[in-house]
């Protein structure tokens, strides 16, 4: 396999990147690799910034944990904020 190749994602693995991202550090490979991606792709671009603005918003929304007792109470409060 090239070098290009290996540098040169598809739009499904670099979408897929952009979520993994979120939760855990790509390392230096795919984050070249999820870079020069994103420096030819405007589509991805595009959904990048439309992933961490919603990103953002659930966070803002979500960020304040409330003391509950038991799960009961909890969940009954979850599904109050999906509403
Ligand atoms: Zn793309």
């Amino acid at each position: 396999m090239s070098i290009m190749n290996t540098m040169i994602l598809s739009c499904v693995k670099a979408t897929r990147l952009m979520e993994m991202k979120e939760h855990v550090p790509l390392g230096f490979l795919k984050t070249m690799q999820l870079h020069m991606h994103t420096a030819m792709c405007s589509g991805c671009r595009n959904y990048m910034s439309q992933s961490q603005l919603i990103n953002e918003l659930l966070q803002k929304k979500f960020s304040v944990v409330p003391e509950v007792e038991d799960t009961d109470e909890l969940e009954a409060l979850i599904l109050e904020k999906l509403r």
